[in-house]
């Protein structure tokens, strides 16, 4: 993804567009799977852990990236697309390589939440398969 097209979606999400923000989002937006803490700041090793830390926790309140709980403890970050608003609508389902760790969003498999029963409220969700992803199988 350009440079200007990194701007852009942070504007989109009324995020202003600094050098940091650029580069967290960069990275984010360069892989098909979804990062860890440890992972992003691996790839951005001049820069501050806190920020970075500050950064994915402003994207994740803007619903620009989501955050997925995939069962290994790690929590991973991925960006949203574009007209993603990070409600039970949005919801997709992810999937976790045994082999190679990584964590893929299925962004086209969405999850169906229906009806919850009375007084029951809707927090969170999390579908997450396990098996061996395309790279690991074909290897
Ligand atoms: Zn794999
Ligand atoms: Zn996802």
């Amino acid at each position: 993804m350009s440079q200007v097209n990194i701007e852009k979606k942070l504007l989109a999400r009324n995020i202003k567009p600094t050098a940091m923000r650029q580069l967290v989002l960069k990275v984010l937006e360069e892989e098909d799977i979804a990062l860890s803490l440890p992972e992003i700041e691996q790839k951005l090793e001049y820069a501050d852990k806190s920020t970075i830390y500050r950064t994915l926790k402003l994207f994740e309140e803007k619903k620009l990236i989501h955050a997925i709980d995939d069962g290994t403890g790690a929590t991973k970050y991925a960006s949203c697309d574009d007209s993603c608003n990070c409600l039970p609508d949005d919801l997709h389902v992810h999937f976790l390589c045994v082999k190679c760790g990584k964590t893929y969003c299925f962004k086209d498999m969405p999850i169906k939440i229906e009806s919850l029963p009375k007084n029951f409220i809707f927090e969170s969700a999390s579908f997450v398969i396990k098996g061996v992803c395309a790279e690991c199988s074909t290897r």
